[in-house]
């Protein structure tokens, strides 16, 4: 069986995976939710010409031949308006936020006037327009503003609440189930026994999914033994999961434990082999309706396949437009040689040069190694049969920093 493209993997995974239904959040709670619909404004901003400067508001003529004494016949605040109207000689004391009255065609900053009760002189001539934030500069009634299948960020959240929304509907965050797969496996904080491990997957895994907006959850360590591992599998049907990742129990040397477990609960597959490094053997599959991804064990090789097939598949159910994580571009910070026939995600280092980011891929790939993959600010992506690459050559980048 030859190996399949990533893309055409990931394509594989994402058909059939439909948005999750929709609900209704308070802005307070929409943090990272994924809008359902479109959003128009409510209103428009700001509704009123209003003034951007604490000063006067007066007729830009009536001050040309500056300096100009005009008669001052009231006062503006933010959230009081003036009812009158400034007429030729006149000027309303204004302040920022405040709603520029009728008549006035500019604000002049309090720092040219001299005031002496009702009377202002103007030191310098106003222009016409200046100091003034006009209706609508921002936007304007019916305007979507937010897109159907944007993840809201915080500035979002500001943008959401002045185009008045207390509430905006949003997609079901999926449920992430994850299962760890291995008789060697232990939990932090536990001492290990000789030949013992500490399990360490879950953990970046759970993080990672939470972190895209899925709500996860760790069902801890299955025993490699086919009913301890569908047992696992059940509780995380049970549960409600949406997607279940499983790390781990997937080579050829442990029998297939995890595919064969899944086989018995009614597994329908559709790969386990990806052209790709690191990342051997990656799953997917469907259990009912139920996603299914096979990480292997390696936790590097977990975290990669992670990024590369959960990400996306969290960000379809969630509705979201955008699947995958932004790659970018930065130059290489070493020799790399030619590539073989698989994708490979080179764990990298990131720093800043004179023209911009630098990776320079860590001296060890090996898909086991925690440490260089926490010092690690991005993957270098290097497709198949890529030419060897000198350094200072540009290349194709995946962040993994927060
Ligand atoms: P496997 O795919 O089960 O053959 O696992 C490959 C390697 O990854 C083995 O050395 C395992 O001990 C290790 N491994 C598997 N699962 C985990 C896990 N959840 N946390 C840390 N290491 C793991
Ligand atoms: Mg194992």
């Amino acid at each position: 069986m030859s190996l399949m493209p990533v893309a055409d993997a990931l394509r594989q995974v994402l058909a059939g995976a439909e948005p999750l239904g929709t609900e209704t959040v308070a802005l307070d709670d929409a943090l990272g939710r994924v809008l359902a619909e479109d959003l128009a404004a409510k209103r428009t901003q700001p509704p009123d010409d209003v003034s951007a400067m604490d000063g006067y508001a007066v007729r830009a003529a009536d001050t040309a031949e500056a300096p100009a004494v005009l008669t001052v016949i009231g006062e503006v605040a933010a959230g009081h308006p003036f009812e009158g109207k400034v007429g030729p000689g006149q000027a309303a004391r204004i302040f920022t936020g405040g709603v520029v009255p009728a008549g006035a065609d500019c604000v002049v900053v309090q720092e040219v006037t001299e005031r002496d009760g009702d009377r202002v002189t103007i030191k310098r001539p106003g222009i016409n327009g200046k100091h003034i934030r006009r209706k609508g500069i921002d936007f304007s009634e019916g305007q979507v503003l937010l897109a159907r299948g944007r993840r809201l960020d915080d500035r979002d959240l500001m943008l959401a609440a002045s185009m008045n929304y207390p509430l905006v509907p949003v997609h079901r965050r999926p449920k992430v189930a994850i299962v760890g797969t291995g008789d060697e496996l232990v939990m932090p904080g536990t001492e290990p026994k000789p030949g013992e491990i500490v399990y360490s997957n879950g953990f970046a895994l759970t993080a990672l999914a939470r972190g895209e907006g899925a709500e996860a959850r760790d069902f801890g360590i299955a025993r490699d033994r086919i009913e301890d591992i569908a047992a696992h599998v059940r509780r995380a049907r049970e549960w409600g999961a949406d997607i279940l990742v499983t790390s781990g129990g997937a080579s050829v040397g442990e029998h297939d434990l995890v595919q064969r477990a899944l086989k018995a609960e009614g597994l329908d597959l559709s790969f386990w082999r990806v052209a790709l490094r690191p990342g051997r053997p990656m799953m997917h599959g469907r259990l009912g309706r139920l996603q299914v991804l096979g990480v292997p064990g390696n936790p590097v090789s977990s975290y990669v396949c992670s990024v590369l097939f959960l990400v996306p598949l969290i960000r379809r159910l969630a509705g979201q437009s955008d699947l995958e994580r932004a790659r970018e571009t930065a130059r290489l910070g070493r020799d790399l040689p030619e590539n073989d026939e698989r994708e490979d995600y080179l764990r990298a280092m990131l720093t800043f040069g004179a023209d911009g980011p630098i990776a320079t891929p860590v001296s060890s790939q090996d898909s086991s190694l925690m440490a260089p993959l926490s010092r690690s600010g991005c993957l270098v992506i290097r497709p198949p049969h890529a030419p060897a690459a000198a350094a200072g050559s540009p290349c194709v980048i995946l962040k993994l920093a927060l």
